[in-house]
């Protein structure tokens, strides 16, 4: 037995306050019935973002026993939206956890996605680690998205909403009707641009022109609100 093992070992056991580290292969641990470092076989790993626990077994006498570590976690203020509203939560976050814009996240068990990374200063980034992100600005995947559609003929716009899916491609050429309305899609306007094709999450506006009623059409009539 080395005193380095011996070290390590002990830092894992009471790991609260370091570093949410890779657990490196680390055959020596204290088994409980032995009251001895002895070397141990590694049975089961299982790792999340707040634990790292191993299932080992004692070569010596057979005992099977858990190690656990856990992370350093940040408390990390999160702005979830949901349309035109917005609440506050707290989540933990280990550490040293990269996030960046687009990522998706559990926020008390609803999925969102991430808008916006915050820092000291509010100074936005496109992503950092935990540790130095002061806020969280993030959009709700579990409500409906709402895309803004425009219909424009001859100077005049009709302009409605439609709550679909977040992952609801639309396309230009495509037909739709809405009621009583077909149009076709003309442009997309995204986030990042205009797009041929885009998934609704990431549609800022439809652009479109009207046609004649034809068989061949995407319904949106229960989706406009
Ligand atoms: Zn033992």
């Amino acid at each position: 037995m080395s005193e380095n093992q011996n070290l390590n070992n002990e830092n894992f056991q009471d790991g609260n306050d370091e570093e949410c580290e890779t657990f490196e292969e680390q055959l020596y641990f204290e088994c409980p019935i032995c009251n001895d470092i002895t070397p141990h076989e590694l049975i089961k790993k299982v790792e999340t973002k707040k634990l790292l626990r191993y299932t080992v077994k004692c070569q010596d006498c057979g005992n099977v026993h858990n190690i656990e570590k856990r992370c350093k976690l940040q408390h990390l203020k999160v702005v979830v939206s949901r349309y035109n509203q917005s609440e506050q939560f707290t989540v933990d976050i280990p550490d040293d956890e990269k996030l960046s814009v687009e990522d998706t996240i559990e926020v008390k068990g609803e999925n969102v996605e991430i808008t916006s990374v915050e820092l000291e200063g509010s100074r936005r980034v496109e992503s950092a680690m935990a540790k130095d992100i002061k806020m969280i600005w993030a959009k709700s995947l579990d409500v409906p998205k709402k895309v803004n559609i425009s219909v424009s003929a001859g100077g005049i716009t009709r302009s409605f909403s439609v709550l679909v899916s977040h992952n609801q491609a639309f396309e230009e050429d495509q037909i739709y009707r809405a009621g009583e309305l077909f149009f076709r899609i003309k442009r997309i306007k995204a986030e990042k641009g205009y797009f041929t094709r885009e998934v609704a999450r990431k549609i800022v506006r439809i652009y479109s022109e009207p046609v004649s009623p034809m068989r061949d059409f995407i319904d949106l009539t229960d989706y406009v609100i």
